[in-house]
């Protein structure tokens, strides 16, 4: 396992692993080593046989504010995949398409597909990016002050590279939450089914070990071919081609002249008068 310097892997107590998302100061936004280290974490929690359950968690005050805008992976290490990935000629939408395709839809595939169960532990903001990695866990346990949003509509990208929102919030609330960017409370995330416990923020370490425990109590084969079967059966409902779709839909986002000019007039807002002005240029009336 490598020196991991963005996030903490722990063990918790025998069979359960705890992956913290460790940059609290920047509201653990994820950035290019942090997603690699995510992954890296959660194979190395697949493969280990004492692990029986995974919990993914942020430290601090928010769980995540989404991947992190102010690198796309200039400083990426030297060995990383993202370094070679930078290096690379590639240009225009082309580079776009494979860096997301690795950067993130992978990475979050990834995190989906690990055999054993998974719980995200979600406290305050859960946002874009974040909330993409949160939904990639098979259960969500939410502190009474947890916040879900994708505000991403005025910053072009169509939502997230998953469009996971249909699946997860049902097809008209997830046209709701993309097209105005609000997000959901805690008590209406619980309401469409994506969270299964909403406690206290002091008892969400408490009960989240608690729902982790009572899993790991069971034979790891049948919890796990479960997991396997129902992710099946959202396969076969289509979600897995929905995805592959809104991966290249959330390219044209990327391609479009209208967005380009948008992405620019939000520069010349915050070269302007920094990022208090750009937010008011995202969240006025769009021009
Ligand atoms: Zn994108």
């Amino acid at each position: 396992m490598r020196n991991f310097k963005r996030i903490l892997y722990e063990t918790v107590e025998p069979g359960i692993v705890k992956v913290t998302m460790n940059r609290p100061e920047k509201r653990n936004a994820e950035d290019p080593l942090m997603l690699e280290e995510m992954q890296e974490a959660f194979i190395e929690a697949d493969i280990d046989d004492d692990v029986r359950v995974i919990i993914y968690a942020g430290a601090g005050k928010d769980f995540s504010a989404g991947h992190d805008m102010s690198g796309q992976g200039e400083d990426a290490p030297d060995g990383t995949i993202m370094r070679r990935y930078m290096d690379s000629k590639m240009t225009g939408v082309e580079k776009t398409l494979r860096r997301e395709d690795y950067q993130y839809y992978n990475q979050a595939l990834y995190m989906r597909n690990v055999s054993k169960p998974t719980i995200a532990m979600v406290q305050g903001n859960c946002l874009a990016g974040g909330l993409m990695n949160a939904s990639m866990c098979d259960l969500v346990v939410a502190s009474d002050d947890a916040k879900f949003g994708d505000p991403v509509v005025r910053m072009t990208p169509a939502g997230v590279e998953v469009l996971f929102h249909p699946f997860d919030f049902g097809f008209r609330k997830a046209k709701e939450m993309l097209w105005t960017g609000d997000p959901l409370t805690a008590q209406e995330a619980f309401n469409v089914g994506f969270v299964c416990k909403i406690v206290s923020r002091e008892k969400l370490e408490e009960e989240t070990m608690n729902l982790a425990r009572r899993i790991a109590m069971n034979m790891p084969v049948a919890v796990s071919l479960t997991k396997r079967a129902i992710n099946f059966a959202a396969e076969a409902s289509g979600q897995k081609l929905a995805w592959d779709y809104h991966l290249l839909i959330h390219q044209l986002s990327h391609a479009s002249d209208e967005a380009k000019r948008w992405r620019e007039e939000r520069a010349k807002a915050l070269d302007k008068g920094g990022v208090k002005e750009m937010l008011k240029a995202r969240d006025g009336k769009f021009k």
